[in-house]
């Protein structure tokens, strides 16, 4: 999965598992644990169907950090809850 990480240059990322993989070293990473969980939190309102297709079309239409989703996982990344990865 790191190359994956590495390919796309991520830190983290959320599989259409509905699960999140991140890097060793960033397991306590507060901010990015939000982020990912909120792309799950995407999933189950918006639905997989709706969600792959749109992120993947967002990453090469508008950019990483221009896509809608990624915008909005963003402002969770500064919430105050704190979240335990189970390893
Ligand atoms: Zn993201």
């Amino acid at each position: 999965m790191t190359k994956v990480l590495d390919l796309f240059g991520f830190d983290a990322i959320t599989l259409p598992t509905r699960s999140i993989y991140i890097r060793p070293h960033l397991i306590d990473d507060q901010p990015l644990i939000r982020h990912e969980l909120a792309h799950i939190a995407q999933i189950d309102r918006d639905g997989a169907f709706k969600f792959w297709p749109k992120i993947v079309f967002d990453y090469f239409w508008h950019g990483y950090q221009a896509s809608p989703y990624e915008i909005e996982a963003r402002k969770y990344e500064s919430s105050s809850c704190m979240f335990h990865v189970k390893q």
